[in-house]
């Protein structure tokens, strides 16, 4: 063929549709900072798990197990479920972006909802799909909507419970209507990153809901209340079917070994499981409490180890986010979740939290 030294290799169209993932900012210029962005464990990851990981270093040379199969034994016997039902990737991200390209295709549907998670609607244009964004009531996910939403093309609906970044849930009334009233043939994912961190009743069992409904998914991470973000973990339980799709798509080795052996090590460690449960639950007591108190600043009910804190308007919130900089605080701008007037505070460490406190007190004054 002759040489066209002009043409350069062309992207798929589609893609340039993609608005790039903005994560948590985590630095401010070189000043050491308070990252309260990123929804990641205020008490760090478990000793047990640490150990685990540094004691793999001397292994780094080694591909890790493919399969991940003590991992998925350890899940399976933790939560009594199949183990050949259980997928691993690098985080709860991978595991998305791969049920939506096995399940969807060019110009099929998926639909989540007007605040949810945003790599929803990115898988969905990596691979040309439409990602119907459904109008939620009072920040949080309309169930009816959802459900009025479904056309003949929609072949995937994503619901995170607890929602990121609003901190609301559905319940289980609320599911269980949802998975009835949606066609068989349409995969209904339930991303349950946050479910540890839920503590009321009418929360969905989505290891039930799995075992009795094929079209059923859920998603889980070790990003949150395990504290291994950076190991990039997560996990999916669904049908025999959905499974076997997934592991002939992921990566052969998508899951590094420091990862596996950090995991395993952390399912045991049901000290540090507790102590991350119960200070969350502590801190976001604390901040509902305190932010009950000020007329300016609105916190929205969350369930999550997040709250999405709302100042009223664009300008104040731009100022509130100035101030929590000058002191060196990171929370998370919410402009790409169309929510302008918010920003999204992660529960940190007790003195972070205090800190914080503090400088809304000192905003509310302002306001
Ligand atoms: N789902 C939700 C709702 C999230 O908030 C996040 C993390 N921000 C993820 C999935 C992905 O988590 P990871 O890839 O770290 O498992």
């Amino acid at each position: 063929m002759k040489k066209n030294n002009k043409k350069t290799p062309q992207a798929n169209k589609h893609l340039f549709e993609i608005e790039t993932y903005k994560p948590g900012k985590a630095k401010i210029g070189n000043k050491k900072a308070i990252k309260l962005s990123s929804n990641e464990n205020a008490l760090g990851s478990s000793k047990l798990a640490i150990k685990a990981y540094n004691e793999h270093a001397s292994n780094l040379m080694i591909y890790p197990d493919g399969s991940c199969a003590e991992l998925r034994e350890a899940l399976a016997k933790k939560y009594n479920l199949d183990q050949n039902k259980i997928v691993c990737g690098a985080g709860s991200d991978e595991i998305i972006a791969l049920l939506t390209s096995a399940f969807a295709q060019h110009n099929d549907e998926i639909i989540y909802s007007e605040y949810g998670f945003l790599m929803y609607p990115i898988s969905a244009a990596k691979i040309g799909a439409k990602a119907i964004k459904v109008k939620e009531k009072n920040l949080r996910t309309d169930i009816n909507a959802v459900i009025a939403a479904v056309t003949k093309r929609t072949k995937i609906i994503f619901i995170a419970n607890p929602n990121n970044p609003t901190g609301s849930y559905l319940t289980k009334e609320e599911i269980d209507k949802l998975i009835q009233n949606v066609p068989s043939n349409i995969l209904i994912v339930l991303d349950h990153a946050y479910e540890e961190f839920v503590e009321t009743n009418d929360y969905p069992n989505a290891i039930d809901l799995v075992n009795k409904n094929e079209n059923v998914v859920m998603t889980r991470t070790f990003s949150k209340i395990h504290g291994l973000a950076s190991l990039r973990l997560g996990w999916s339980y669904s049908s025999l079917y959905v499974a076997d799709i997934l592991n002939k798509i992921r990566g052969p080795f998508n899951v590094s070994g420091p990862a596996q052996f950090a995991a395993i090590e952390s399912l045991k460690d049901n000290e540090f499981f507790n102590d991350s449960k119960s200070h969350n639950k502590k801190w976001l007591k604390f901040f509902f409490d305190e932010i009950k108190n000020l007329t300016h600043i609105k916190a929205h009910p969350s369930v999550a180890n997040f709250i999405l804190l709302d100042f009223g308007n664009e300008s104040k919130c731009q100022l509130a986010n100035i101030k929590f900089l000058e002191h060196s605080i990171i929370l998370r701008e919410m402009n790409s979740y169309s929510l302008p007037n918010c920003l999204r505070l992660s529960i940190g460490k007790d003195n972070e939290n205090l800190q914080v406190l503090a400088i809304l007190k000192e905003l509310e004054n302002e306001f």
